[in-house]
């Protein structure tokens, strides 16, 4: 069976060939995905033949996601992949996070490590695939950060045209940066995410644009890969939890897709459970995740937190996201910007450090594990999702005790390591440093 793009409301579940450019059902709106059939082939070879491509030259065996393209088959060739040898982050032990989170033990696949420091690289470079082989010029996207960075790299790599969309005046510095670098046209729109996603829909087939929204599915596609590159890195031990920040939930739904299909095809033989971390001004999956009716959620019209990656109010993959949820047994948790904050100074000081949304989930794991919901001696693979220098901003001013959350309020900056002032004084810095 080739791939088709199928509904994933329960209810309709209608098929769709995988090369019609649609974004969301035609027949009831729902969310998309891809479907196929279980590769050809027996678990244990696949491991070894993944394992063998760490040594290859080839460009789609380098990269973390391509490597494992028989999960991933919604190409008929890959003459249109580009690849920035995104994926291959590492897992790091951190005993100091491990003991701050209330845990034996913790490793952290670091998505940091992505060339353009964030998870979306994952979904990116299966995403432009995807336009690729439609015969695209311009990719667009609608975000406040990392996907239009994101998206600017793999588009301009590929020779197609970028452009990108932001709600004025909500993007941290670094992202920004790296969009204009990698020559994205960007407009600063003077509307919210909602208005200007529905200007885009409209100037979308006019100017032969593709859309690279969190909704894409074969972004989703791609970033289901860091499960399997995770299980391959540990010999496929399965962990007990993978913690995850959530905003749009496309992240959450894409593992919790990899691995069922992982399960599937015998791969592993349980699910770890996946705990989803909200900041608590930005929380309506949390709320979702403790309402008894659970058939709609219900938006936050003024998110707020200075995690911007997570600054969702109305997560648009969110029937995913329970659905991956609650199939693997999990929680969703939300934290304080306090919480955030402290957490990611403890993960700096484990020597990688992340941007402020990817430290929930090491505040999210301290209130799990204080909880009892989380044992001390779990298995916990938490996901980083972004890097240390996305937001230097906002470091700067934990550090030097200037940092306030939204409403105002200052924060506690607890393991505040401020810059100190000194004249070329070599007994006063000797001083200074205690001898
Ligand atoms: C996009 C992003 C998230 C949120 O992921 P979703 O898939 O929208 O839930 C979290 N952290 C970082 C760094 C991101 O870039
Ligand atoms: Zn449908």
């Amino acid at each position: 069976m080739p791939a088709e793009l199928a509904c994933f409301e329960e209810r309709c579940r209608a098929r769709f060939p995988v090369t019609e450019i649609i974004y969301n059902c035609p027949r009831c709106g729902g969310l998309l995905e891809a479907v196929y059939a279980a590769p050809e082939g027996h678990p244990a070879d696949w491991k070894r033949m993944w394992r063998d491509r760490r040594t290859s030259n080839a460009p789609l065996d380098q990269s973390g996601v391509w490597r494992y393209r028989e999960l991933i088959g919604f190409l008929d060739d890959f003459r249109h992949v580009v690849t920035l040898r995104e994926g291959n982050t590492p897992l790091l032990d951190a005993p100091r996070a491990a003991q701050y989170g209330g845990l034996d033990r913790i490793t952290f696949k670091h998505q940091g490590f992505n060339p353009t420091g964030s998870f979306k690289d994952n979904g990116m470079t299966c995403g432009v695939a995807q336009a690729m082989r439609l015969g695209a010029r311009r990719v667009a996207c609608v975000s406040t950060g990392n996907t239009s960075a994101s998206m600017a790299a793999y588009a301009s790599a590929a020779g197609l045209d970028p452009v990108i969309f932001i709600p004025h005046g909500n993007i941290s510095f670094g992202k920004l940066a790296q969009a204009l670098e990698y020559g994205a046209r960007t407009f600063q729109v003077e509307a919210n995410f909602d208005q200007i996603l529905a200007l885009v829909r409209q100037l979308a087939e006019r100017l032969g644009i593709y859309l690279l929204n969190s909704i894409n599915p074969f972004r989703i596609e791609g970033q289901k890969t860091i499960m399997a590159e995770m299980l391959d890195q540990r010999d496929w031990r399965v962990p007990d939890w993978v913690v995850l920040p959530g905003g749009n939930l496309g992240n959450v739904s894409a593992f919790g897709k990899g691995l069922r299909e992982l399960k599937a095809f015998g791969l592993i033989g349980r699910l770890p459970r996946l705990a989803v971390v909200q900041a608590e001004g930005s929380a309506p999956f949390y709320d979702l995740y403790r309402a008894t009716d659970r058939s709609h959620l219900n938006a936050v019209t003024h998110p707020e937190t200075l995690a911007t990656a997570i600054k969702i109010g109305d997560p648009i993959s969110w029937p995913k996201g329970l659905h991956e949820v609650t199939t693997s047994g999990g929680v969703v948790e939300k934290v304080t910007e306090q919480e955030i904050a402290d957490a990611k100074a403890v993960i700096g000081r484990c020597g990688f450090g992340c941007e402020p949304a990817s430290a929930a989930t090491l505040a999210g794991i301290r209130k799990l594990t204080a909880a009892g919901t989380i044992a001390a001696g779990a298995d916990v693979v938490a996901v980083l999702t972004g890097n240390v220098l996305k937001d230097p901003d906002y470091i700067h001013r934990y550090h030097t005790g200037t940092l306030n959350a939204p409403d105002g309020t200052p924060l506690r900056c607890t393991f505040a390591n401020p810059p100190v002032v000194v004249s070329a004084d070599a007994e006063r810095i000797a001083a200074l440093l205690g001898n």
